[in-house]
């Protein structure tokens, strides 16, 4: 079922460009696409940027590696008042470091984040209290050498 206008910010499961990422994630896989003429991974989803073949979606590792993060806050959205302060970061793919990913680092103390660390796949529900009811299961980064691994209890 599409998410509708009043349920933003949540994912458009059903939105045709990104919906296989998020059924993948709804399996425990993350996927990507990858090129189906020169095999290179293209993020975001769209036409090779090399050869202009369509990708295919492919299941990765989900080994990464952290590029980048902040702490956020502040909600700029009232959908994210329950959410601050949460780590966003862009992982960099083991596959293919040029490939990355915009993610949210769940249930780490940021002070123990560094660059280039080692970082792993884990799928969360992604909840707002602003869109009761509806849930979407999404690719998350956690470090892998951290005791946050373990998931919540
Ligand atoms: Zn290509």
């Amino acid at each position: 079922m599409a998410i509708e206008r009043g349920e933003f910010p949540l994912p458009d499961v059903d939105d045709p460009l990104v919906g296989p990422f998020f059924a993948a994630a709804a399996r425990g896989e993350l996927a990507i696409t990858r090129c189906a003429e020169c095999d290179r991974l293209v993020w975001y989803p769209a036409s090779c940027p090399v050869c202009g073949a369509e990708p295919i979606w492919v299941a990765v590792s989900g080994r990464a590696t952290l590029f980048s993060w902040v702490t956020v806050r502040r909600p700029f959205l009232p959908a994210f008042a329950d959410f601050v302060p949460f780590v966003t970061a862009l992982v960099a793919l083991e596959e293919d470091a040029s490939v990355r990913l915009c993610t949210m680092v769940p249930e780490v103390d940021p002070s123990v984040l560094r660059a280039d660390q080692a970082m792993r796949v884990v799928f969360r529900p992604l909840r707002f209290a602003t869109v009761p009811d509806r849930e979407v299961i999404v690719p998350m980064f956690v470090p892998v050498e951290s005791s946050s691994n373990r998931p919540p209890h």
